[in-house]
């Protein structure tokens, strides 16, 4: 038996109001006069955010974005202007949900792999640090701040790419930059965190690393959904705190059956990971009870629409390409259902579960 041996995020400041350190964090890391290239999430385009990033010579925003998930052509076109444009850059600071974070992640390390970020969406295939990078995040769930993968779709596939030169080098967790995003965003990026901790939990890869987190991370998601009667600013920081610790709890088990079937919706339909996660365990009662029980109550506390029969006027072939995607997940399925896991979710099975989303 080999142990994972994990690489984590060097460096986090957590604090309401931590933001405005980013300056000073950045200094030390200015090569010359290599800009910092901040990936904004366009959501903050002309918002008073913008005013508070501390730039400083040829220091650059891009504003990515992010209404479809990166995909690797993004990844690779940003990295190629950034090349051209200034041939070395300082650093990259993603700053907004999962998906500026993930292009944040996948552009500092294709300023210093060669060929298309494609080549590398697998496991442990990135060869040279990427540049040094920052993760802000701005929504709470995904964990991605905390993750050693970027998810993107490329021509071929929608994988990440994993491997211990992918986390941040710096994350900043300041509660403040989440508390004006939309209820159902909230919802649903604030479910994926639930979800990650209910299949880490009742998944077969368990330890105890990842039950100490994973419980801690539950225990913080139902503070803010099932408990309180109204969103205040103590969720912000307990969600905040919830998507770390969730992250922290995968990192070293593995998500399950929402994951994996969430995966050919979004490879198909382009469901976005939060809502199809939300989708997917709307009808996972068969192997998580309880969850599936809680989260139907917390969805209607909370008062969110999840959407029903996306896939009702789909045809065999386009369930067949889900069924394929989702099935190529084995880690995932693993942990799920086990080692005989081929046995249990068969295609027929699968087609029936796609055919109730
Ligand atoms: P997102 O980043 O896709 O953003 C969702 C929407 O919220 C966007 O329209 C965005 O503009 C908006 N938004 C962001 N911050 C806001 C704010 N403060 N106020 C108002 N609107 C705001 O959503 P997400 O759920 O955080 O991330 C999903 C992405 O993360 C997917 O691409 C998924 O693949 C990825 N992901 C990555 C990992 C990982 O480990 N790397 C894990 C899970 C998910
Ligand atoms: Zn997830």
């Amino acid at each position: 038996m080999s142990f994972r041996n994990f690489k984590m995020v060097s460096y986090v400041v957590f604090g309401r109001g931590s933001f405005n350190q980013l300056d000073e964090i950045l200094t030390p890391h200015r090569k010359g006069d290599a800009p910092m290239v901040f990936l904004v999430d366009h959501f903050f385009e002309g918002k008073a955010l913008l005013n508070r990033i501390p730039l400083r010579g040829k220091d650059k925003i891009i504003y990515v974005d992010v209404t479809h998930e990166p995909k690797t052509k993004q990844v690779d076109a940003i990295a190629a202007e950034l090349k051209a444009e200034f041939g070395e850059v300082s650093g990259i600071i993603g700053i907004g949900g999962g998906s500026a974070m993930d292009l944040a992640k996948a552009v500092s390390l294709m300023m210093t792999n060669p060929g298309s970020s494609a080549d590398y969406q697998g496991w442990d295939l990135v060869k040279e640090a990427g540049v040094y990078k920052v993760g802000i995040p701005t929504l709470s769930g995904t964990g991605a701040e905390v993750s050693r993968t970027t998810v993107l779709t490329g021509p071929v596939r929608k994988l990440g790419m994993n491997s211990d030169f992918t986390p941040f080098t710096q994350i900043i967790l300041d509660p403040e930059l989440t508390q004006n995003a939309p209820a159902n965003q909230r919802f649903y990026t604030g479910m994926d965190c639930y979800i990650h901790c209910i299949e880490s939990l009742e998944g077969t890869y368990l330890n105890e690393f990842s039950r100490s987190y994973g419980e801690k991370a539950l225990d913080l998601c139902r503070k803010v959904f099932v408990e309180k009667e109204k969103w205040d600013t103590e969720s912000d920081e307990q969600l905040m705190m919830a998507s770390y610790a969730g992250g922290m709890s995968i990192a070293y088990s593995q998500v399950g059956v929402a994951h994996a079937v969430s995966y050919g919706l979004s490879f198909l339909l382009g469901t976005k990971h939060g809502i199809g996660n939300c989708i997917v365990m709307n009808h996972l009662e068969e192997y998580y009870p309880a969850g599936v029980k809680e989260f139907k109550y917390m969805v209607e506390k909370n008062n969110i629409e999840i959407p029903t029969g996306i896939c009702a006027d789909l045809t065999e072939e386009q369930f067949d390409s889900m069924i394929n995607v989702s099935l190529g997940m084995k880690p995932l399925w693993e942990n799920a259902l086990g080692k005989d896991w081929e046995k249990i979710m068969t295609r027929e099975k699968l087609r029936a579960l796609y055919g109730k989303l």
